[in-house]
Order: C-alpha cells, then structure tokens, then sequence
C-alpha cells in the first residue's frame, strides 16, 4: 500500500500539487487521470522516490519512506518512453535491474565476468528469472535481439519487463502506452490489465485518455489542476461526477451543458420531471450525456443539424428550440429526417446531472434521491 499525506509540491514560488491525499491499496489497479500539465507524473515521480513533496508525507506500507530514495525503495517505474539501452539485447534489457543488484562491477564485465568463481550461480539465478519474465510477456523468441530490431508494442513490452523483473512491490507507469497507435493502445491495456491481475501487484497508471483509466482500473483519482477532484471507481465518476470538469472529462461522448436557472422548489423550466431539492432559483449547469438522449417519440423538442454515422451508433447534432446545440445518440440503424427536420430527444430525469453554475460542484437532484 502507498499513501501520499497532504503533498504539496512547489518548483520555486510555482504550486504543482495543492495538498494531495490519496492510498492505492495493496493489488488495487489505480489510475490517475487528467489533462495534460495536471501534476500527474509530479505525482508518480514523489511516489517513486524521484522527487521530494515541498509538504506531506509519502507511506508505503506503513512506513514513512518520504526521505527515502528510489532505489531503497522497492517500486519500478514503467515510462512512455521505454528508456531501453539500444546496445543491449532484450535478454540483457530486461535482466539489467538485476544485474546490477546481484552482480559486482567485476562480475557484470562480459568476458572476465563469467571467469570468475561465484559469479556463475549468480548468473543462471538471474538468467533464469530474466526467462520467466520474458515468458510472461511473450518476449522469448526476441530475447538477442537489439531494441532497434523491435516493434513499438515490444518495446514497451521489455520496457514493462524490465520493471517485472525485481518483483516490485509496486508498479508506477506514466502514460506508457501514449506512443503506440490506436489499435494496439486498446491491445496493450488488456495486456497490462490481465498482467496486473496475474502479479497481484498494485500497479499505478498515469494516462490523460479516460478511456484507458476506465477500461482498467480498479479505482481512478481525477486530477485537475495539482488538486484530487475526484476519487472512486469508473462508475462512481460516469454515474456521479463531483463536479462539471469532471463530468466533462469522463465519458466516450462529450456531456452536454446547459446553463439555466432553477425556477420555484428546485424545478428545471427544460425537464418538467427534474426537481433539483434545496435549491430555489439557483443558477445551475444541466449535465447531459449523448448517450442519454435519444431520439424516441416524446421528450425535448428540437430540430436536426446532422448526424455522424460511426457504424453500430449515429450521433445527433440538434438544436432545440430556444437555440442551444445538442449532441444525442442513436442506434446505427435509426433512419434519420432530414436536416431541419423535427425530432424529439427522450431524457430520463434520473441520468441529469446538475452542478452550481458558480462553483461547479455537483447538486442533488431529486430525481437521484428517489433512486437512492
Ligand atoms: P502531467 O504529468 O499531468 O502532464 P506534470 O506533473 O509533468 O504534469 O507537471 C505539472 C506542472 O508542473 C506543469 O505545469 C509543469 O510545467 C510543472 N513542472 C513539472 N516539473 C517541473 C520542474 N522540474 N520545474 C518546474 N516546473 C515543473
Ligand atoms: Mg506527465
């Protein structure tokens, strides 16, 4: 288990991180998610020892390890961009964190090295867990070859090796599948999901791309801007965001937003079925998802832009009738009017999200309490 304790992180009079307090439990997959400049790697980089919070405490298991270096530290860390050693061989790669724990610097010189009483038990050790590891990823058949002769998707596989190979009590990785393209992206997160599953290790995964935090994380902690805004798992964030920001950085589709003001007893003048409770001509932001919208025989009037057709869902650009541009969702195979035309966008009240306008947190509405 890794605790941060009230970390605050300051680069001269500049504030990164404002106070951040999280625990990532023992075999949980945690995401930290956010945009870009966030504080995110500043975050992973004080867990691993790399760098000092300014304030706060870093635990982990128990112990106050906030002075500690990386290396008295048993956590690896797995970057974006591989850092592979490109005269080495993947064999050589991957066995280097244990090499030079286990090996002396006589020891680890290639020709002398193996001459030297002592140091062979030492290397078959070592070559025996460098195929294991290999084994796992599924690396065997490349294990002489040079980084340059790989693939980008091997690479982060001997990458991921590498920072296996100790058997951390920890894994910390910052966005390491963001220089890979789209389609092995979405293979690669299987893989490092189900290889999480079979270490039983906590992994912690920095990533801007929500859709990665969601597929495979446990829990995820939303960032924005060097404060948690949000900590729970993926559906507690998509069902109920804390606040409008993370609402709109969560989810396939982007939310709509809607400002109004509340009229008497909380009620919304768009949704007659909404009543927001404790609020009394409040100005709020109405959250509404696409996917949540959809055309149907009754419900908000509005009139079609034009459709995007992605093959099994077709989105909806609408307006409704005082103005304000919509986005819905509609099954692929729904035959849309003509632009211009009249439709109708069903809501149910209970998947509205309302946030104060001012502050952008989120409100209770009554629709949800019912549901409680
Ligand atoms: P993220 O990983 O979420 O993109 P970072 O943790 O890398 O964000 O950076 C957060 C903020 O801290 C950024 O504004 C960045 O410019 C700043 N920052 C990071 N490292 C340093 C540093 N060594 N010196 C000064 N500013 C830094
Ligand atoms: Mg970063």
């Amino acid at each position: 288990m890794i605790e941060l304790e009230g970390v605050t992180r300051r680069f001269g009079a500049t504030p990164v991180l404002h106070d951040v307090s999280l625990a990532v439990p023992e075999g949980s997959f945690t995401s930290i998610l956010g945009p870009s400049g966030c504080g995110k790697s500043t975050t992973l980089r004080i867990m691993a020892g790399l760098d000092r919070p300014t304030e706060g405490r870093v635990r982990l298991n128990g112990a106050d390890v906030t002075e500690a270096t990386a290396s008295e530290r048993n956590v690896a860390m797995v970057f974006q961009s591989y850092a592979l050693y490109p005269h080495m061989t993947v064999a050589e790669n991957i066995a280097l964190p244990l090499a030079m724990r286990q090996l002396s610097r006589l020891e680890r010189l290639a020709g002398i090295g193996r001459l030297l009483p002592g140091s062979r038990p030492k290397r078959a050790a070592i070559q025996a867990r460098m195929q294991e590891v290999a084994a796992m990823l599924g690396l065997e058949d490349m294990l002489g070859r040079k980084p340059a002769a790989l693939s980008g998707g091997q690479k982060q596989r001997v990458a991921v090796g590498r920072a296996l190979v100790r058997d951390p009590s920890i894994f910390l990785l910052d966005e390491p599948l963001s220089n890979l393209d789209a389609r092995l992206r979405v293979q690669m997160r299987s893989e490092l999901a189900a290889l999480q599953a079979r270490t039983g290790r906590a992994f912690v995964y920095v990533t801007h791309d929500q859709a990665e935090a969601m597929a495979m994380s446990d829990r995820v902690v939303v960032m924005m801007a060097g404060r948690i805004a949000q900590a729970g798992t993926p559906r507690d964030l998509y069902d109920r965001p804390a606040t409008r920001e993370v609402a709109a950085f969560v989810g396939a589709h982007p939310i709509n937003l809607l400002e109004m003001r509340l009229g008497p007893h909380g009620a919304c003048p768009l949704l007659p079925d909404l009543r927001v409770s404790g609020a009394e001509s409040a100005q709020v932001t109405l959250g509404l998802r696409p996917e949540h919208l959809v055309p149907a025989s009754a419900g908000l009037p509005a009139r079609l832009d034009r459709v995007e057709y992605l093959g099994a869902e077709t989105v909806v650009h609408a307006r409704l009738d005082g103005g304000a541009a919509l986005r819905a969702l509609a099954p692929g195979d729904w035959a849309p009017p003509a632009p211009g035309a009249a439709l109708t966008l069903a809501v149910e009240p209970e998947r509205v999200h309302v946030f104060d306008a001012a502050s952008g947190a989120r409100m209770t509405a009554a629709a949800e309490r019912a549901a409680a």
